[in-house]
């Protein structure tokens, strides 16, 4: 399977002229590159411009960082779902834990976009991850965060949805920040696989693509994706810079 190398360029960068820019370098680094899939996530504002100009048919692809749950109405200041489709966006992270911490995103909320993102025929990424290295507390957090998302939701194709894996501890700008050994995201990824057994059944749990976020860079790509079996990256800091976003693709492109 082709892994999956999500960009997250969070509230970057702040001109259109840098995001092109951005996306230009990336989209000719990456033109050869067929054993990877790649999204770009940038923020809302700079998406039509960059699905406008995106000359390649492959890669990357486009994706949102994030959604609100209900179609259009009075809803100050929200980006719906038919929106980014109506766009041309495929992927939409949801969950985020900036999310969780800056907007006080609930599991409900998280859960309604899922709905509604599977719903409108777009793929969502969620996330989730605890902030507590302690892995009994861990677990016990992202099933929580897990049962929420999904709740009321009938076993979905599982091509249609994305499940990262992201301790909040490992994420690059977090204080003291620590870097996950693939160890430790092996077992996280698997404890997830569990989860989705009972929520849905096996079948299900061994097709859905899981995926790790954390500090992921050109050096440790390939540890992430073969030591611990992931399905794919989320990059955040790391895509911002063109050069080590290109070298992450390719290491983890290369067989
Ligand atoms: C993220 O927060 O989604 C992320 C993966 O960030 P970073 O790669 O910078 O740790």
């Amino acid at each position: 399977m082709k892994p999956l190398i999500v960009a997250n360029w969070k509230c970057n960068p702040i001109t259109l002229r840098e995001a092109e820019k951005l996306f230009d370098s990336i989209g000719k680094g990456i033109k050869n590159v067929k054993n990877s899939e790649v999204v770009i996530c940038p923020p809302f504002v700079w998406l039509s411009n960059l699905l406008a100009s995106k000359p390649y048919t492959l890669n990357p692809k486009l994706g949102a960082q994030d959604c609100f749950w209900e179609g259009k109405g009075a809803f100050t200041g929200e980006i719906s779902p038919a929106m980014l489709k109506n766009l041309g966006v495929d992927y939409v992270i949801i969950g985020h834990s900036e999310r969780r911490k800056y907007q006080r995103e609930i599991d409900e909320m998280i859960n309604k976009k899922l709905k509604a993102l599977l719903g409108a025929g777009l793929k969502p990424i969620l996330c989730v991850g605890s902030k507590d290295r302690n892995q009994k507390k861990e677990f016990k957090e992202i099933k929580i965060q897990l049962k929420n998302a999904l709740s009321g939701i009938k076993k979905p194709n599982p091509k249609n949805i994305i499940i990262t894996y992201e301790p909040v501890w490992a994420i690059s700008t977090t204080e003291g920040r620590k870097i996950a050994t693939s160890k430790k995201v092996k077992e996280g990824a698997s404890f997830i696989r569990n989860i989705l057994i009972k929520l849905f059944d096996k079948n299900f749990a061994h097709k859905i693509k899981i995926i790790y976020g954390g500090s992921v860079d050109s050096k440790n790509v390939r540890e992430f994706l073969k030591e611990a079996q992931m399905a794919g990256v989320l990059v955040g800091a790391a895509s911002l810079n063109p050069q080590e976003f290109i070298k992450a693709v390719k290491n983890a492109s290369s067989p």
